[in-house]
């Protein structure tokens, strides 16, 4: 299944704006009636069989992910109807697993294409900052998290840019813009000069304005000194942080990329 997938099921349906994005009824319109309730094994579950499936989503969740789980499971439905009985961990259902080539991260594409769907998300972001205050602003109209918002701002490439996740100040995930080369990797843990070092340290929020780092505070990679780059960073759960990395200057890019 590719994203174009799920943006003509959504042509289908008649979306021409964000508002307009009815998981309940497309999930409803594809045979699958929706339950929201106390989970305790799993974050999500489908089960479905001929042309008729239940979905279960944990309540106890943020809205925003009880969305993406609702988008996740609809993508297995309408990939794999006919029987199917699946429970999905917390662990499987994100924006940020969507590499690799099997069933969850096939689902959790889908999610990031039927929610932020490129046809609608494109025009808006064109020429937006690689910042949170964008993503606040997208994830507004498409009611999606900052995190899942802002890997879509990244992996879109309008501006090179990249999200990582560190918990506990250890680099859990990174996922980097298509123009960024594979030589720019993040530090393996958060430096104390980075704003979400401080997030950390604070364990609260704080100003989330823009920052122009040097970008050896962020990048591991030689010559990493003489560039900048510009930092939004988050606090997502207690010990975790999500921080926006843009090469508005892109001078390191050029210096690294093959003439
Ligand atoms: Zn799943």
């Amino acid at each position: 299944m590719n994203s174009t997938f799920a943006e003509l099921l959504l042509q289908e349906y008649g979306v021409s704006q964000p508002e307009d994005i009815d998981l309940e009824a497309i999930a409803y319109d594809q045979g699958a009636t929706i339950k929201y309730r106390r989970m305790d094994s799993c974050e999500a579950r489908i089960i479905g069989h001929g042309t008729a499936a239940v979905i279960s989503i944990n309540n106890s969740s943020h809205p925003n992910r009880q969305r993406f789980s609702l988008a996740h499971e609809l993508g297995h439905w309408v990939q794999d109807k006919g029987a199917i009985s699946l429970g999905c961990a917390r662990g499987d259902i994100g924006p940020h697993r969507s590499g690799l080539l099997n069933a969850e991260s096939s689902a959790n594409s889908f999610a990031s294409q039927i929610l932020m769907p490129d046809y609608l998300f494109r025009p808006l972001a064109a020429k937006q900052p690689l910042t949170f205050a964008t993503a606040e602003i997208l994830g507004k109209r498409f009611n999606t998290s900052l995190t899942a918002t802002a890997l879509k701002l990244v992996k879109l490439g309008h501006f090179p840019g990249m999200v990582a996740c560190y918990k506990d100040g250890i680099l859990k995930w990174a996922i980097p813009g298509p123009d960024v080369p594979r030589i720019l990797q993040p530090v393996p843990a958060l430096d104390d000069d980075s704003q979400a070092y401080a997030l950390w340290k604070a364990g609260a929020q704080l100003d989330s304005s823009p920052v122009l780092q040097s970008a050896d505070t962020w990048i591991d990679c030689e010559g990493a000194e003489d560039h900048t780059l510009v930092e939004t960073s988050i606090l997502v759960a207690a010990g975790v942080t999500v921080s926006l990395l843009w090469w508005k200057d892109e001078s390191q890019i050029e210096a690294v990329s093959p003439q």
